[in-house]
């Protein structure tokens, strides 16, 4: 539910509200706009009178909200989110922005070095991991905080805002202080414990889709990051795996590009894809990068390597950095052609009644 306050309701009448909400157990999330003051509620609204609470004073409507991830929700949030790190804005009609670097951090000069070429070709944001996920114990684990120290002096010394994976709960806090953006991984997206511990740092958060979930399920878990007082959230899709196998070895994972216009169309927050994981092939990262952004992706997120085949994760999947520049042109091209034509974007956006 979401209860919308007259444009000029008193401090004291919001606050009858919030109460009656927490009287019954339930906790109210208060968003203050310009114009108007929209309460979300955060629990099980069986236990609240939805008519009692729209006749209170100062109230102007109270709205039921049919979906499960409510607080995530076009019907909750109107207007589309922008998330904006060190200058560059992700989302609504902002342009693409590109997030590139290594799959994983293994030097101060690997990162330099990629990063100089990325900037160089267009990326806005820089990634790298200092924590994988790793199937393998034996497999590279990241050079954990060494990792953060390299991505945040990189990114300083080349004025690049950057994301990184927070893969443990204990580590939010030191994640929080290196990165711009923090990562939730795939791995990961339903660690709710992981997931409202990184919401409470309130910087914003890459929120993958795991590549089992439904976009329901998905979508269920980003609203524990608004219920935590967080809304610069980034959604990824990064690839989706058959029940129990997989597609290799052609492709890795697959990119589900269905999800990008369904996952706008549902929430108003910036979508981006993950070519590099939703395939796991550096020839398919042209095409679907293409693909992605054709379907309303709000910006991608590719790996680059420039020695893929020394890379110490995901090499088979880095891309060159001289190809990137290729792709980032191309993609910026397809969306001002897509945005400037007759069925623009925003038209994707339109419910069955044609409303926005
Ligand atoms: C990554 O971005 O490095 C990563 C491990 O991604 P995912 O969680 O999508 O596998
Ligand atoms: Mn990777």
């Amino acid at each position: 539910m979401s209860i919308v306050m007259k444009p000029g309701a008193t401090k004291e009448q919001l606050s009858a509200v919030t109460h009656k909400i927490e009287s019954k157990g339930l906790k109210a999330d208060v968003s203050s706009g310009e114009f108007q003051t929209v309460i979300g509620v955060i629990g099980d609204e069986k236990k609240l009178d939805f008519d009692q609470l729209k006749s209170m004073p100062g109230v102007y409507d109270a709205i039921r909200i049919q979906v499960p991830y409510r607080l995530v929700s076009r019907s909750y949030i109107r207007r589309d989110v922008v998330v904006k790190v060190r200058g560059v804005s992700i989302g609504r009609d902002h342009p693409p922005v590109y997030m590139c670097g290594p799959c994983s951090i293994e030097s101060y000069e690997q990162i330099y070095r990629i990063a100089k070429q990325v900037k160089e070709a267009g990326a806005q944001v820089l990634r790298g991991g200092a924590y994988k996920p790793r199937t393998s114990v034996h497999s590279f684990q990241g050079l954990g905080l060494d990792g953060l120290k390299h991505l945040r002096d990189v990114g300083n010394d080349l004025d690049l805002p950057t994301v990184t994976e927070v893969r443990s709960e204990v580590d939010v806090e030191k994640v929080a202080e290196y990165a711009d953006i923090l990562q939730i991984g795939a791995r990961n997206m339903f660690n709710q414990d992981l997931i409202e511990a990184t919401a409470r740092t309130h910087k914003p958060i890459l929120f993958k889709r795991s590549f089992g979930a439904q976009i329901d399920e998905y979508l269920s878990f980003a609203e524990r990051i608004v219920a935590n007082g967080n809304r610069n959230i980034i959604l990824c899709e990064r690839g989706i795996t058959p029940l129990g196998g997989s597609f290799k070895p052609q492709t890795r994972f697959t990119l589900d590009l269905n999800a990008i216009p369904v996952v706008r169309r549902e929430t108003p927050f910036p979508v981006i894809a993950d070519p590099s994981h939703g395939t796991g092939r550096r020839e398919l990262i042209t095409p679907m990068s293409r693909a992605a952004i054709a379907t309303g992706a709000h910006g991608l997120m590719i790996e680059v390597h420039d020695k893929p085949q020394e890379a110490l994760s995901d090499g088979a999947q880095a891309l060159l950095p001289k190809e990137l520049g290729g792709i980032i042109k191309t993609c910026n091209l397809l969306y001002k052609t897509i945005n400037e034509s007759e069925t623009p974007f925003s038209s994707d956006l339109r419910n069955e009644n044609g409303q926005n």
